[in-house]
């Protein structure tokens, strides 16, 4: 028995020791009736990137893919409206934002973030031997750029739409950011297409920084795990080095092209469904006495006593929100995916049963 024991913490010590404090990301994804819990795109999936998947051949999957996706870069690339040099692909936009952590940061390095914001941010920042310290947001949720800027971090993270709250960096504070920062800042607009606020393409252009976006929200291929930046060609050959070769799935690069040259249309017109959705959703939310945080993304982000238990309730009654107990600022809220408004009207039933059972 204590032969065992001992066996076990040697059998730790042979880890990283930047990797013990971490555990596995473990939300709740049980199967629910209604699943608003991951902002995916619950509109369904692009068609023609779906018909495209339902005829793969065999050759696609018994061979290798390309090294580093050239045929999604090129329709990322226009897109984008930017050269094929200036796109790195990744395992999900998770893949890309860990890859470009390891190629700007050296271990021991300082990496900052605003607060509250993608969880993952400072794992991954700890899982390259980095640490991370966070930022709060200030009132009207913009970024604090005087403090990301006086930590002096090699890296600064800011995410715009920002999940979990949905808001929007300014485009003044963006800039000084950009004008200030001693190295690269990653802007992280995962939600991009769902909001009004893009930060100017010509700032999109400066030297220090990459823009990491993905195609699992507005084109519904989360299953697929592509996410993508762009930026400087200098900037995204180090992140893809740090990447490596075949990180993109044969059946998932075919299917990603074919939805960014054949389904941008589908994407627009389920994009401005979600967006009216938002609109109608927080307003019956604010006639329930709710005060949903004005969002630009496919979901609202509810402050709310007691998020646990009352998305406990709400799963009972068959629809999954994601609880986001004690966020820095804005304390216990809810996050709830934007979807159909059928879904929307269940959700809605689920809180209201799950207020009055308070
Ligand atoms: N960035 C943000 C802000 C996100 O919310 C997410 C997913 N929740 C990601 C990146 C990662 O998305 P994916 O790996 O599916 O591209």
């Amino acid at each position: 028995m204590t032969a065992s024991v001992d066996t076990r913490s040697s059998l730790l010590d042979l880890a990283r020791a930047a990797y013990r404090g971490i555990s596995l990301y473990a939300p709740d994804r049980s199967p629910c009736a209604i699943d608003l819990s991951d902002n995916t795109n619950l509109f369904g999936v692009p068609p023609a990137a779906l018909s495209l998947l339902r005829r793969a051949e065999a050759p696609t999957i018994s061979r290798y893919p390309s090294l580093y996706a050239g045929a999604l870069k090129v329709a990322l690339a226009a897109y984008r409206d930017v050269d094929p040099s200036q796109v790195v692909t990744g395992c999900g936009s998770d893949d890309v934002l860990d890859s470009a952590i390891r190629a700007f940061g050296e271990p021991g390095d300082l990496m900052t973030h605003p607060e509250p914001s993608f969880a993952m941010i400072p794992l991954f920042a700890r899982m390259n031997g980095l640490r991370a310290i966070g930022v709060p947001l200030m009132s009207k949720y913009d970024i604090d750029a005087e403090a990301l800027l006086a930590t002096g971090a090699r890296i600064i993270y800011i995410c715009s739409p920002n999940n979990p709250t949905g808001t929007c960096a300014s485009d003044a504070s963006i800039r000084r950011v950009l004008d200030e920062a001693p190295g690269v800042v990653i802007l992280d607009e995962a939600y991009a297409e769902f909001s009004d606020r893009q930060f100017p393409a010509e700032g999109a252009r400066r030297e220090n920084l990459l823009v990491v976006r993905t195609l699992s929200k507005a084109f519904g291929l989360a299953g697929l795990r592509i996410g993508y930046a762009t930026g400087p060609a200098a900037l995204v050959s180090e992140v893809e080095k740090s990447r490596g070769p075949y990180k993109i799935n044969a059946l998932a690069e075919s299917a990603a092209v074919a939805a960014l040259t054949e389904d941008r249309e589908w994407v627009a017109r389920h994009v401005a469904t979600a967006v009216r959705n938002r609109e109608g959703f927080a307003i019956a939310l604010r006639a329930l006495g709710l005060y949903p945080i004005p969002s630009s993304a496919n979901f609202l982000l509810v402050p709310i006593p007691d998020a646990q238990m009352i998305a406990a309730h709400m799963r009972r009654a068959g629809v999954a929100v994601r609880p986001m107990p004690g966020l820095p600022v804005v304390g216990d809220a809810l996050r709830i995916s934007i979807g159909p408004w059928p879904m929307m009207q269940k959700a809605l039933v689920a809180l209201q049963g799950a207020l009055e059972c308070e």
